[in-house]
């Protein structure tokens, strides 16, 4: 028998150590939060994804009452980045939420694992890793790419 370990490298931040792009692309996921429809489970995510081109689009989670019918903050972003500029490259995502309270959840929010599918097919469009901000009350986990977080992904069989 072989073992090996899996890990990623995680650089925990304070806001005041992000540059100025990662600080907006933050306050633009923080501020996506307010679009979520979440009335069934009032978890309520933003995510804002800085393209090649420039453009930042955001997204925001969207609740159905038939369940598995909503989706992701991050998927309602990538998708709709993916739709609406096919040739941009995704360059960084931040990914904000507020808990049941309303207030901005203390443990940095991380993606579930079908959105860390669904951003890594776009990460390898990019051809390189995708920055992505997991944002926390007074903290932010910064990752150099989504496949770091994927270990054993799908694209990869
Ligand atoms: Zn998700």
């Amino acid at each position: 028998m072989k073992t090996f370990e899996v890990k990623a490298k995680v650089e925990e931040l304070k806001y005041d150590e992000l540059n100025s792009k990662e600080l907006e692309l933050v306050r633009l996921a923080k501020e996506a939060t307010s679009r979520s429809y979440a009335p069934y489970s009032n978890f309520r995510v933003g995510a804002a994804i800085l393209l090649s081109n420039g453009e930042i689009i955001t997204g925001a989670n969207q609740e159905n009452a038939a369940y598995p019918s909503g989706t992701c903050a991050e998927r309602s972003a990538c998708y709709y980045a993916g739709a609406t500029y096919p040739d941009a490259k995704f360059e960084a995502i931040a990914i904000a939420a507020r808990g049941t309270d309303g207030e901005f959840v203390d443990e940095p929010c991380s993606p579930c694992g079908a959105c860390r599918q669904a951003l890594l097919q776009y990460e390898l469009l990019a051809g390189k890793g995708v920055k992505t901000l997991l944002v926390g009350r007074d903290r932010i986990y910064r990752l150099e790419s989504i496949r770091s977080i994927l270990p054993f992904a799908f694209t990869e069989f």
